[in-house]
């Protein structure tokens, strides 16, 4: 999971793509970077750590351009502490600046492939080869001076090279002029959007919230397979390579983009809502019955509050979430363990003493978290504990650029598709387990998204090796 925002305009962009990247920060905060082109001179910085203490006043003053790119970490791929790995990543030859957000999921062919020309990777992220792909096919093409129509001649061949997941934001000249290009993978799996602000300037992000910080007014979502060029005061010029039916990542709207992000189907917030009121129709057709619910925060907020509204019962706030806790290290005993979840979830007595309690959640991965929320809120003596979770059981790792457990680890996996619920509510402790059921989801969100670690459909194809190679890298 990575964010990225790309500016072009008439002024400065330095300090814009700064603020663009503090608004997505949730989607990385292990490495960050900036690089700018001001028509003579290429700038770049990047290094591990939060946006603000990277891209510091001092480090980014010199970045002078009116047209540059920017990207926050959270690997997928590669190392978790190589200042190597950071984006955006550049090439000399043709002049190119590149970031993305994504799983390749083909990169042991392509990085053969590209040895065999004599080109090798420094690092272990995957926006290195993918970026040595497009300035190799863009060379090929000619050396210097390219054309629009170069440029859609190289994407097209990184269409027919790199497989998996990815949405790409660019500088390079195009046509002589300092360009900002943008694509996203064939099925536009990862997010990415587009907008314009009055004074003709564009920007593209992974998601809507960099642009609003910055007031631009969102055109649309790049499409899926099709190249964009953005030059300020000019309409975008819009190339369809390679569309394939749309797979966004249905876990985004779940659990990682900010609920008020907008993204191809809407606001993100309502979609969690519309899912929340579905699982509130799935769960009431069980005969559970309730005095409060409660959100686990903060995603599951709106969906446990559609819930609320669907059956009558009142939504409360259970939970003080302590926002400055920061990461917990792995705990020896149970004890520290109970004090590190304590010391993030504070839970309010009153809510759940006596009650019959619906505690309301987003997904459940390994388990270990929601055990340890219903081993605490036993100790409030509540009357019974049901969980609802938004989402169906997790069941198939990711691919495509979120980072979760292996196969061995996802708990839903253990048991047959009939006996989660209940198999898993004896493991977490509750009372009663449902998850929404993939209908449910899907009825909400349509078919055409990638909901594969749920259903194991996945939109691009996977070979064996490649998915060891990508185990690999996680470990
Ligand atoms: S497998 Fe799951 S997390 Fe990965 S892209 Fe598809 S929906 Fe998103």
């Amino acid at each position: 999971m990575c964010g990225f925002v790309g500016l072009i305009g008439s002024d400065s962009v330095a300090h814009g793509l700064v603020l663009g990247l503090q608004s997505i920060q949730h989607r990385g905060q292990d490495a960050a970077g900036a690089a700018t082109f001001d028509g003579r001179r290429w700038h770049l910085t990047k290094d591990l750590g939060m946006v603000s203490s990277v891209l510091t006043a001092d480090r980014i003053s010199s970045m002078t351009g009116n047209v540059g790119i920017a990207h926050v970490r959270y690997p997928t791929a590669g190392t978790t502490s190589s200042q190597q790995d950071a984006q955006p990543f550049q090439t000399r030859h043709p002049g190119i600046l590149l970031a993305h957000n994504g799983n390749l999921t083909n990169i042991p062919e392509i990085v053969a492939d590209l040895r065999t020309q004599g080109c090798h990777v420094l690092s272990g992220c995957d926006a290195e080869p993918l970026l040595l792909v497009f300035a190799e096919e863009l060379q090929s093409i000619r050396p210097a001076g390219h054309t629009g129509a170069d440029v859609v001649k190289a994407v097209a061949a990184v269409y027919r090279r790199v497989r998996g997941a990815y949405s790409v934001v660019a500088v390079l000249e195009v046509d002589g002029e300092p360009t900002l290009v943008a694509f996203r993978d064939p099925h536009g799996i990862r997010p990415g959007c587009f907008g314009r602000r009055a004074d003709g300037a564009w920007m593209v992000a992974s998601e809507s919230v960099a642009l609003d910080v910055l007031d631009f007014e969102k055109e649309g979502d790049l499409p899926p397979g099709e190249l964009m060029l953005f030059r300020a005061n000019r309409e975008p010029i819009r190339t369809l390579i390679a569309p394939k039916v749309p797979r966004p990542c249905v876990f985004e709207r779940i659990y990682f983009a900010r609920p008020d992000s907008r993204m191809e189907e809407g606001r993100v917030n309502r979609s969690r809502w519309r899912m929340g009121r579905t699982l509130g129709i799935e769960w009431t057709a069980k005969g559970f019955e309730a005095d409060v619910i409660v959100a686990v925060p903060d995603t599951s907020r709106p969906a446990a509050m559609a819930m609320g509204e669907e059956l009558g019962i009142p939504h409360r706030e259970g939970f003080i979430k302590n926002r400055y806790s920061g990461r917990t290290f792995i705990m020896p005993d149970q004890a520290s363990r109970k004090a590190a979840l304590r010391l993030k979830l504070n839970p309010i007595r009153e809510m759940f003493e006596g009650k019959r309690v619906l505690l309301v959640d987003d997904s459940i991965v390994r388990g270990t978290t929601m055990a340890r929320i219903v081993e605490m809120l036993r100790g409030m003596n509540p009357i019974a504990v049901h969980v609802a979770i938004f989402s169906p059981p997790v069941r198939n790792p990711c691919f495509y650029g979120i980072d979760m457990p292996s196969q061995k680890e996802l708990v839903a996996a253990e048991f047959s598709a009939e006996d989660v619920e209940v198999a898993l509510a004896e493991r977490i402790g509750a009372d009663s387990l449902t998850f929404l059921s993939i209908a449910g989801l899907k009825s909400v969100m349509g078919e055409q998204i990638c909901a594969a670690c749920f259903d194991g459909d996945y939109a691009v194809p996977i070979t064996e090796d490649e998915r060891k190679f990508i185990r690999g890298e996680r470990r």
